[in-house]
């Protein structure tokens, strides 16, 4: 449970936001029956045992979006009720449901219940001394959602941005082998899985382009590749620079016979238009189909036993998975 909330932050938020709510909703509630307030202790009670519920369907489930919604909606409708039962005390409460509605739900539903939670309390002209004192509680109130939501939104893309960042390789713009690593795991839970090829590719002695023509001219190449086989991929396929000169790229829903098709159209671009300042880069490619059962490392290193076999072969060629002593060149 422990590694699952430290790799699933919106679970982790949920939990310890069900956990918070519970210690500190519980004692008013108690507090409340021993002052015979047994409706309001019982409003205070009926939260807890909802956002209980919620987070319990949050882990079950994993489905936090659904759960976290309806945790929004719980205390938001929970402050209204307390607010409206109970007059000014509960508008205290505004403000940390506010703030929380953030963390539980997207912006835009957070932005709407906080607007309804201000509008409704402040409908309750009886929790207000003064006319003052109601336009002030609209305009804090209105700025808390304001504030909020921007620092909701900074933290969004600052993410969204980071995550890039983590899983795209700079010099190419294809994806890295962390995110190779994450997609398989996926891939692998999918079922459509069985009808899915990977490809390992290599560059042919791209250590002589270095040597003789520098670091930079390599460079080029790389860049050049990937756009190349960026451009003759499908949609759905997805590329990875696995480290060095070696790319993935994943194919779903591909046979190995589609993939060889592919990839024969890969190569005679390749042989078209992939030069370095010394002349043509060939190269060389391992195809494995997944197999039912299998798990996706050691689906990863049949499609490295099939590079090498076509490195053994003689480099420029395709080979498949199980055909290692047939590597022919492609026309
Ligand atoms: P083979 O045909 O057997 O694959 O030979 P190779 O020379 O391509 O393979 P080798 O593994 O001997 O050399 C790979 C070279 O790739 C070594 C290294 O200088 C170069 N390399 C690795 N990463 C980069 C990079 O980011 N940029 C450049 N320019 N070169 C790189
Ligand atoms: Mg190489
Ligand atoms: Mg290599």
């Amino acid at each position: 449970m422990w590694t699952r909330l430290k790799g699933d932050f919106d679970l982790a938020i949920l939990v310890i936001f069900g956990g918070c709510a519970g210690l500190a909703i519980t004692p008013f509630s108690f507090f409340r029956f021993a002052n015979g307030q047994y409706l309001l202790g019982l409003v205070d009670l009926a939260i807890v045992a909802a956002i209980g519920a919620a987070v319990v369907h949050a882990v079950r489930s994993g489905n936090t979006q659904r759960a976290g919604f309806f945790m929004a909606i719980v205390i938001n409708v929970g402050c209204i009720v307390v607010t409206l039962m109970f007059g000014r005390h509960g508008l205290m409460w505004v403000y940390p449901v506010i703030v929380i509605s953030f963390f539980l739900t997207r912006r835009v539903y957070a932005v709407l219940l906080g607007a309804c939670l201000i509008a409704i309390c402040a409908f309750d002209a009886r929790s207000y001394v003064s006319r003052l004192e109601l336009v002030s509680f609209m305009v804090t109130g209105a700025l808390v959602v304001l504030y909020t939501c921007l620092f909701a939104w900074r933290t969004g893309t600052q993410q969204a941005r980071l995550q890039i960042l983590a899983s795209r390789d700079p010099l190419t713009n294809t994806g890295n082998r962390r995110l190779l690593e994450v997609e398989l795991d996926e891939v692998s839970t999918e079922r459509a899985r069985s009808e899915s090829t990977l490809a390992m590719l290599d560059l042919d002695h791209f250590k002589e382009v270095n040597d003789r023509h520098g670091h930079e001219a390599g460079d080029r190449v790389l860049v050049q590749f990937s756009a190349l086989v960026l451009q003759t991929m499908r949609r759905q396929d997805r590329l990875y620079r696995y480290g060095g000169e070696e790319f993935v790229l994943l194919m779903p829903g591909c046979s190995v016979v589609g993939a060889q098709a592919l990839m024969a159209r890969l190569q005679s671009t390749v042989r078209a238009q992939l030069r370095s300042p010394g002349g043509p880069v060939s190269v060389s490619i391992g195809l494995a189909e997944a197999r039912a059962g299998e798990d996706w490392s050691r689906w990863l290193a049949r499609a490295d036993a099939a590079l090498y076999a076509a490195k053994r072969a003689g480099r420029d060629r395709v080979v498949v998975s199980g055909e290692e002593s047939g590597g022919a060149k492609a026309a």
